[in-house]
């Protein structure tokens, strides 16, 4: 089979376009004798009618159990070199209060970004000392209020916030534990956007800059030192980044051991995970057992104790777990002049786009696609599945292949929409956002409603009680 000029070199045409290539489905995730995808035993057909289009599916039972497999995995693997290992969802990925309960339940803690998904984690009756407060310009009143709160620990970000957060925990009689987030300067391998250890970007201090600021932090009796902080960026496939951040922090580590306890090293989150058939993300069982290798090593090396560890997965958690369904509206063959002659791609424009998933837009990332609504016989073509915004660079899968008779109608899926897609999300064009909708064992709930025409207008003032 010749390969399509129009389609990216990784992208092979498949023998059959209606499978579900492996690791890219929630667990439940499985063609019906009709045809039909069904998630958490719910068919796409059920969900479309009962919820409408575009739709955020979320297989409750995948979501828990991996938050369970991804906690067990990090915790036994330390367990095995006499350390531990706590591990803290990273909210950014995908918070709602249910889905903050599902990770408390898998033995997780929570980690948050803003003053608003703090203030969900704690409505979700999240128990404050199991959060971790991130950002790297956290207003005074985020800060008050995180410590007022009590959670646990708070990742501080530059050298001003060591004396505000200082202040905020005398004001309120408290012994703030604290994380230092540095930079280690391993360059996750990943797409430049993504990146956030790269030394010219705003978030951490520098390695050597690390012992005065703990040293600042130790002069402060309302602050408690627990450990140096690091998050080399994300879809990371591989322990390589990992092991090169952990033996560079723990150098440091040691060095603030001379000064004062340490009792932790957090390393962040960052687990890949599958978007296409071509992604290979390795198992979080041999990643954990390879990070804590080098942990144990480098201590050995370094000659200090092993430190407990903490980190920060989101994506892999909850990546999976999340399908969003869309009906096709238009389709449009174009015609494309390559230098082996015209070559079709077919344009299916769906319901939704850029609004509910920007990573395609913002980060030029690639997904999957499938007909969730039949299975059919037709041959593979090569669709382009576009948004329905004024926007050409509104695409939300950029190339994959679908039976060639995909027509208006149709329910499409697009696996692999859990993490940074809700999130993400945005009213470009007074589109509602889409519902999200949990699946598990034969039923679907509304975990967070989608928003109406009068819920966008509501806050127009010039609409005032229409
Ligand atoms: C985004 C982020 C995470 C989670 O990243 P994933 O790729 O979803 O695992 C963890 N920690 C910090 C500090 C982050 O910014």
């Amino acid at each position: 089979m010749t390969h399509n000029p129009l389609a990216p070199s990784w992208l092979v045409e498949p023998d059959d376009a209606n499978a579900l290539a492996p690791g890219l489905w929630p667990s439940t995730a499985a063609r019906a004798e009709s045809g039909e995808l069904q998630i958490g035993g719910v068919s796409a057909h059920e969900l479309a009618q009962q919820f409408g289009t575009p739709l955020y599916v979320v297989d409750e039972r995948d979501a828990r159990e991996r938050a369970g497999e991804v906690r067990e995995a990090l915790h036994y693997a330390f367990a095995q070199i006499g350390s531990r290992a706590h591990v803290y969802y990273a909210g950014k990925a995908l918070l709602t209060s249910e889905v903050a309960r599902w990770m408390v339940e898998a033995g997780c803690r929570i980690d948050v970004c803003s003053g608003g998904e703090l203030g969900v984690a704690l409505a979700a009756g999240v128990e404050a000392d199991r959060i971790g407060f991130h950002g790297n310009n956290k207003s005074l009143s985020e800060i008050d209020r995180a410590v007022a709160s009590g959670v646990g620990t708070i990742i501080i970000d530059s050298i001003q916030e060591i004396d505000r957060v200082a202040e905020a925990a005398v004001r309120h009689g408290a012994r703030q534990r604290v994380r230092l987030r540095v930079n280690s300067g391993v360059h996750a391998h990943t797409h430049e956007f993504l990146a956030t250890s790269h030394e010219d970007q705003k978030f951490g201090l520098t390695l050597e800059a690390a012992p005065d600021a703990v040293a600042r932090i130790r002069a402060f009796e309302s602050l408690e030192f627990i450990g140096l902080h690091c998050h080399i960026g994300s879809q990371i496939f591989g322990s390589g980044g990992f092991a090169e951040s952990a033996a560079r922090l723990l150098a440091v580590h040691k060095e603030l051991l001379r000064t004062g306890p340490v009792a932790e090293l957090n390393l962040g989150g960052g687990f890949g995970i599958a978007y296409t058939s071509v992604d290979d993300p390795t198992p979080i069982g041999e990643l954990a057992e390879a990070i804590a290798r080098i942990v144990s090593d480098e201590c050995e090396l370094l000659r200090i104790p092993i430190p407990d560890v903490a980190f920060e997965p989101g994506r892999t958690i909850i990546g999976t777990a999340g399908v969003t369904l869309y009906e096709a509206g238009t389709t449009k063959p174009v015609d494309v002049e390559t230098e082996s002659g015209t070559k079709t791609r077919l344009y299916v424009s769906v319901d939704g786009g850029m609004s509910d998933n920007a990573r395609t837009a913002l980060y030029d990332a690639d997904y999957s696609v499938r007909i969730a609504s039949r299975r059919s016989d037709a041959a593979p073509a090569l669709v382009r599945i576009a948004g329905k915004h004024c926007e050409s660079g509104d695409i939300v899968v950029s190339a994959d292949y679908l039976p060639s008779d995909v027509e208006p109608g149709d329910l499409l899926a697009v696996p692999a929409t859990g993490a940074y897609c809700w999130s993400l999300a945005s009213n470009y064009n007074y589109l509602g956002r889409p519902p999200i909708v949990a699946v598990r064992d034969g039923r679907a709930r509304v975990i967070v409603r989608g928003e109406t025409e009068a819920d966008l207008m509501a806050r127009d003032a010039g609409l005032d009680g229409r």
